[in-house]
């Protein structure tokens, strides 16, 4: 079987030949040259954690050095793959592995949100269950949609969802998840 050393992903046919035997390898925005960033993460299969295999910051992230400037990898990673830009925003790990750079493990919030989620990881770390959980962004689109003032109401879609009434509304209003 073919291992991800097998393609020589600095190169876009090395990539296209990773991708055409089923490694999950994010296109490259334009705009943002580094050809050679997947490779410096341990990319097993899609579902998985992506560490990063170079030095990491005292909260264990992965550092990147970018033109001079040092930035966190998981970042870099999710914009590259989406090709977003997540300057005004924080990046949360739903897998609560800060160097894993798999793009399909983060989730763009406010800092409100991140305060929040701390808060809520927090009083779960003791025990308690306060029903509450993070939407993810195709939910909040999907939300969004379905939202109709007096017909579906915010309080039917935060029970459809499983969160309080004030987090589905703030979402639904843009005061929360603005940049969708
Ligand atoms: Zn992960």
């Amino acid at each position: 079987m073919k291992t991800i050393e097998n393609f020589n992903l600095q190169t876009r046919i090395g990539r296209y030949k990773a991708r055409k035997n089923g490694f999950d390898i994010p296109l490259q925005k334009p705009g943002i040259k580094q050809p050679d960033f997947w490779t410096r993460l341990e990319i097993k299969d899609k579902k998985e954690c992506w560490p990063w295999k170079e030095s990491l910051n005292k909260d264990g992230y992965g550092r990147i050095r970018l033109n001079g400037i040092q930035k966190m990898a998981h970042r870099i990673a999710y914009e590259l793959h989406t090709g977003k830009n997540i300057d005004n925003f924080v990046l949360m790990h739903i897998c609560d592995n800060p160097s894993c750079c798999n793009p399909n493990h983060m989730v763009v919030g406010t800092h409100a949100d991140n305060q929040a989620d701390k808060y809520k990881k927090n009083r779960q770390a003791k025990g308690e269950k306060n029903g509450q959980s993070l939407l993810t962004e195709n939910q909040v689109i999907e939300a969004r949609k379905k939202y109709k003032p007096r017909v579906v109401t915010y309080k039917m879609l935060a029970d459809e969802y499983g969160v309080c009434k004030d987090t589905i509304q703030k979402a639904i209003r843009g005061i929360n998840w603005r940049y969708l």
